[in-house]
């Protein structure tokens, strides 16, 4: 068995801080890289040590494998963390931290590269066994074969890129007439987004709710479903609130379709955290595709089940079992995580800046991830989520009322932020009977602006 001592954390913001502090109640020792921009971070000050690995631009920095790997080898570190986004699901960047005598905190390099063409993702979950959304089986580029395929699934019909990710690269096609175009104009922003103009076809689901199970795996054919997260409040196909557990999924459903998802696990022989995303639709579950990765929204899924999900990722990698079995797990309670950005609450258009002031809240079962504190510059060059408030509560009604106090007391200034969208959104009745779908946040939205 293996022990870290010391561990690269290849990321930034919230999540560099996440396994920074996971790091250190573990008694390993961190080793923080960051650009030029991000010389003050929070993560930055508070690892052991920091290396500067490039200029603000992410491809010459956290995306930068030469100087990931030689900051690793500088450090003495002997692990290597990537977070989420970034290098976190790209192969070829776990492969060479193994060939360097690293070890990576994640899944084993083919099943990474796998899942990450979502095209080879959704046939091997189909083998599996996890149910599917009607649809091309691989790759579409002949449109003839489109059209009839199309006819025979029915419209609407979503045209998505194998290679796609963060919501980007789907188009929806409600006819036979613009197929042709809607096929081609997703195979050119499939392009040049994600370098692979593979496109695919899937039925469009008129009205379903995103429901992803958490898994996680030894790597030696034991693996674990830690129940399921909601994530149905999206804009633009990017969440925006997540909760745990989902609203409708009864206790009968969770473990039936735990059960499917981990056995699926089980079977691949699949290594540390995973989540599986699923679109449902009365009653029934449509894989959708597999991150390899530990998700933004982790933290819900940890106030439920006690379980720290970064420790136990990082003694998976060491070659320690998982540390607890299926009987073991408890799901107790409710809690909603709101994803906070720097952004306008109605346009949301990037608002970076300098906090002038800053006042996290707190009590009981509030908790908070954020690099910010009074005085530090959001750089304009990453994403523009700057917090993330996960609350907890015995009750899904107390878990909201816990959170309209934590939003009531959370203050940050000097730029504008997504909380006053959290306070108005948890007032909406449909919000609190949990009455929603994935469009409901858009057509919520809408309506605020009329
Ligand atoms: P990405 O990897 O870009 O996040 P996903 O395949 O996970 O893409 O889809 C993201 C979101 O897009 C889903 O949560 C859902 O809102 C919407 N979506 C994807 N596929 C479909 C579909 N077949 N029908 C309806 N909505 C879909």
């Amino acid at each position: 068995m293996a022990q870290i001592k010391k561990l690269l954390i290849a990321n930034r913001g919230e999540i560099a801080l996440r396994i920074h502090r996971a790091c250190h109640e573990m008694g390993i020792r961190t080793v923080a890289v960051h650009s030029t921009a991000d010389v003050d971070a929070m993560h930055v000050r508070l690892a052991d040590e920091a290396i500067c690995i490039g200029p603000p631009s992410a491809t010459d920095s956290y995306l930068n494998i030469p100087n990931i790997i030689s900051a690793a080898e500088i450090s003495g570190a002997d692990a290597i963390h990537p977070g989420y986004g970034f290098l976190s699901e790209n192969a070829r960047f776990a492969e060479i931290v193994e060939m360097h005598d690293l070890i990576f905190i994640g899944p084993k390099p083919e099943h990474i590269r796998t899942m990450g063409d979502k095209v080879e993702a959704k046939r091997t979950a189909g083998k599996l066994g996890l149910p599917l959304v009607p649809g091309s089986d691989g790759a579409i580029s002949d449109v003839a074969e489109a059209k009839k395929l199309a006819t025979d699934i029915g419209y609407p019909v979503i045209i998505k890129a194998a290679s796609g990710g963060g919501g980007r690269g789907m188009k929806v096609c409600n006819s036979e007439d613009q197929l042709e175009t809607l096929m081609q104009q997703a195979g050119t922003e499939a392009k040049a987004a994600f370098g692979d103009a593979t496109v695919y076809m899937e039925k469009y689901l008129g009205n379903p709710r995103h429901i992803e199970f958490q898994i996680f795996g030894d790597g030696n054919g034991q693996a674990i479903h830690l129940g399921e997260r909601d994530c149905s409040l999206q804009r633009r196909h990017q969440k925006v609130l997540e909760e745990a557990p989902s609203p409708i999924i009864t206790p009968e459903e969770r473990s039936r379709m735990g059960g499917i998802v981990a056995k699926a696990m089980a079977d691949m022989g699949y290594r540390g955290a995973g989540t599986i995303e699923f679109l449902w639709e009365a009653g029934e579950f449509y894989f959708i595709e597999m991150n390899t990765r530990l998700q933004v929204e982790h933290p819900v899924t940890e106030m439920i089940t006690g379980i720290d999900l970064v420790r136990e990722q990082i003694r998976v990698a060491e070659g320690h079992p998982l540390s607890v079995t299926q009987d073991e797990v408890r799901f107790t309670g409710h809690a909603i995580e709101c994803r906070i950005n720097a952004e306008d609450p109605r346009t949301f258009m990037p608002s970076p800046g300098k906090v002038t002031q800053f006042h996290a809240p707190g009590g009981m079962h509030v908790r908070v991830d954020s690099g910010l504190y009074a005085g530090y510059k959001v750089p304009p060059y990453y994403d523009s989520m700057i917090a993330k408030l996960i609350v907890y509560g015995t009750t899904r009604e107390r878990c909201i009322a816990r959170l309209r106090r934590a939003l009531e007391e959370f203050v940050i200034e000097g730029m504008k932020t997504t909380i006053p969208l959290h306070r108005d959104l948890i007032e909406d009745p449909e919000f609190q009977a949990g009455s929603y779908t994935i469009k409901w946040l858009e057509e919520w939205l809408a309506k605020q602006d009329a």
